[in-house]
This record gives C-alpha cells, sequence and structure tokens, in this order.
C-alpha cells in the first residue's frame, strides 16, 4: 500500500510529466471505484492538466475548468503510467484497470487494483475538500508548521496505542502501517505504548523519527517513476515487512504481531526492553 512517501513520489512524478498536458480520453471500467457523480467524470475531458498535489495518501490533479481528480490507492491500487497508451479497448469486470486515462500527447494512465477487495477510490469534485477522506484529515506531518507541540497537542489525552494513532488520518495525515512500524522502530518506542502517557524525552524521539522517517521516505520516492516506487519503499524499511531478519541496528530477530488481516513488525530489543507481543489472532480467540 502506498503511504505519504510513495503518493509524495507519484505527485512529483505527474506534476513534472503532465502539467500542461489536455486529457483526450476517461474511460472507467470499474464503475464501484467511482465515488462521485456530479460534476460527471467525462467533465475532465478536454480540460488541461494545471498540477498535481498530495493531500495525506490522496493525490490530486487539478485541470483548467477547476475541475480535479482525485484518487486514493488504498490497499491494492496502482498508478501505471505508459508514454504511448496502447488502443485496445478495456473491458470492464475482466481487468485491474478501474479507470484509463489518456492525454493528447498519447501518454496515459491506469489506475489499476489488484485481488477481489475494492477499496480504490476516485472522485471528480470541484473542490478537493469535497472528498470526505481529504476533509477529515490532521495536520501533514511533514508540513514546516508540523512542530513537536503540534504532535505533543495531538497525543495529549489519547489513551489508545501509538501504533493505531499514527496510521489515523484525521489525527496525523499520510503515515500507514508500514511507516508507523518503521517510525516507532526509529523513535525505540513499543507499538503498544500509549499515546498520552508518552514523556518529553519519548516525545522528543517520536517526533524526531516521524519527520526524519518521512523525510528520508520522501527523498528516496522523489524523482522515481511510478513502477520503481513500490520497490524503493520495500528496500528502505529497516523492521516492516522483515520478519525473521536481524534488526539492522541491534541485529535481533525482527518480530511479527499478526491481526485479523494485516500485521506490524517490531524489534525486541530496541523497542519493547526485549519482550515478544503476543500474538493477536490467537488473543482474540481467547476473549
Ligand atoms: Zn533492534
Amino acid at each position: 500500500m502506498p503511504e505519504m512517501p510513495e503518493v509524495q513520489g507519484l505527485v512529483n512524478f505527474l506534476d513534472g510529466r503532465l502539467t500542461g498536458v489536455r486529457i483526450d480520453r476517461v474511460m472507467l471500467a470499474g464503475i464501484a471505484a467511482l465515488k462521485t457523480y456530479d460534476p460527471p467524470i467525462d467533465a475532465l475531458v478536454g480540460t488541461t492538466i494545471t498540477g498535481a498535489a498530495r493531500h495525506g495518501k490522496f493525490v490530486d490533479l487539478s485541470t483548467d475548468a477547476g475541475v480535479h481528480l482525485v484518487f486514493h490507492l488504498a490497499k491494492a491500487g496502482w498508478l501505471r503510467f505508459t508514454e504511448t497508451l496502447p488502443a485496445t479497448l478495456i473491458k470492464p469486470g475482466k481487468t485491474p484497470i478501474a479507470l484509463r486515462v489518456a492525454f493528447g500527447d498519447g501518454s496515459g494512465f491506469d489506475l489499476t487494483e489488484a485481488g477481489t477487495k475494492k477499496s480504490l477510490a476516485i472522485s471528480v469534485v470541484r473542490d478537493p475538500a469535497e472528498v470526505p477522506g481529504i476533509a477529515r484529515l490532521g495536520p501533514d506531518p511533514l508540513d514546516p508548521a508540523f512542530s513537536r507541540a503540534t504532535l505533543a497537542g495531538l497525543l495529549s489525552g489519547r489513551r489508545t496505542q501509538i501504533k493505531g494513532v499514527l496510521r489515523d488520518q484525521s489525527v496525523v495525515a499520510g503515515i500507514g502501517n508500514a511507516y508507523s512500524d518503521e517510525i516507532l522502530h526509529a523513535a525505540k518506542m513499543s507499538p503498544y505504548a500509549l499515546a498520552a502517557t508518552l514523556d518529553d524525552a519519548e516525545i522528543d524521539r517520536l517526533y524526531a523519527a516521524v519527520h526524519d522517517t518521512l523525510t528520508d521516505a520522501v527523498a528516496t520516492a522523489s524523482g522515481k517513476p511510478p513502477a520503481e516506487l513500490k520497490d524503493a519503499k520495500r528496500r528502505g524499511m529497516a523492521v516492516h515487512g522483515r520478519r525473521g531478519e536481524a534488526c539492522p541496528v541491534c541485529g535481533d530477530e525482527v518480530r511479527s504481531v499478526f491481526f485479523a488481516d494485516n500485521s506490524l513488525e517490531y524489534c525486541p530489543t530496541c523497542q519493547t526492553g526485549g519482550k515478544i507481543l503476543a500474538d493477536r489472532r490467537l488473543s482474540r480467540l481467547l476473549k
């Protein structure tokens, strides 16, 4: 799943490559992916892209007609850009392609989604804030205004686990399962630490970890074509997706905690004082 750094890389690519380019055709193959009906998706046809922007994990393509194409790639969605778009027709229901956008210069992109659980979300709006997921977003951690005091304010009073707080888009925008694992590893903090109970030194470490982890990942993602972003993300991970491997900081074995539909990874020595966290699938059964 692309998170803020990959989405920023994608946005940088689209902004540089598509600004000033005209939208020639729009083909919607996955009807369920389109979450809006006014303006209609055809309102994009004939417009010229004026830029690309990121809101949390949402991509926002603006046009000279004041209409925006906004999408959220969710768990299994991706954008596939080609300089020469094939002329073949796409058949709804028989392809992972949900939306194809063709440009005046012969290029185009497909928004694709693998798997059966469809959560790719496409909106056509006059103002990105009309998208409920964007309206709900908390502050962006790479916004220069996001200070240590901002983070401390977001944590205070939340008696919930820090892992969940970091992933909650309405608290802080753009961080998902992978980068929250990485941030907590960098901060040497248990994923189960309660947000409201962090002391000043812990908030210092967490703030630095949020900032540095995301800044580094955005730098890695920037300048890469969309096809290379997923691999770049995977390569940059210290613990996420690395169960059984050695922690790059201390050499201890990276462990997982499994939940119903995902898992988190952490290093016991770096983050939990050596304690092995319980498998949540089992605890669910025991409840
Ligand atoms: Zn470690």
